[in-house]
């Protein structure tokens, strides 16, 4: 993993897990160790907008689960539900396609990393929303400083790495 000073703004210090994900040992790993610690039976693992995304299907499919784009607004053709969360600066939007969610579906959240939460926290409400019943959240790394499990509480909340 790299650490990359002031990306993408002044002031971050961005954990950069690609190289991760470009070795195929410690990529097979990570996917291997996301799924062993799926809290029982999981119907869709829900992946975040981007990087989410390269985890969360291969999570899946060593689950025999299905997957589910957690997107940025405007991505995904309606119908679509959405949660807006608060940023430092203003506020983002994140949609799924609730047609994708069946009442009482158990979902797997799984993002790459885990700052502030809020996203993460967003990502809870609106599955829940459509009906889902989240039933915990992994992360391959947490920003422990930032105290993103205080916007989960209560929630299972797996991480491989904490920073
Ligand atoms: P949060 O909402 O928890 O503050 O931010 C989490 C979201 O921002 C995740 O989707 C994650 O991909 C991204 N993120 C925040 N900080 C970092 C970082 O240092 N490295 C990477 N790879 N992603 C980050």
């Amino acid at each position: 993993m790299r650490t990359v000073p002031d990306f993408p703004e002044p002031g971050v210090l961005f954990r950069d897990i690609m190289p991760l994900l470009a070795d195929p040992v410690v990529f097979a790993e990570v996917v291997a160790a996301l799924a062993a610690d799926a809290p029982g039976p999981i119907d869709l693992v829900a992946g975040m907008e981007a990087r989410g995304f390269l985890l969360a299907a291969p999570v899946a499919m060593a689950l025999g689960a299905g997957v589910v784009p957690v997107r940025k607004a405007g991505k995904l053709p309606g119908p679509v539900a959405s949660a807006t969360y608060a940023l430092e600066y203003g506020t983002a939007t994140v949609e799924v396609q609730p047609f994708t969610v069946p009442d009482g579906s158990r979902v797997l959240v799984i993002d790459d990393v885990l700052a502030t939460g809020g996203t993460a926290a967003a990502t809870v409400d609106l599955l829940e929303r459509c009906g889902a019943e989240v039933v915990g959240l992994s992360f391959l790394v947490e920003l422990g400083a930032l105290r993103g499990r205080d916007l989960l509480p209560g929630r299972a909340v797996d991480v491989l790495l904490t920073l």
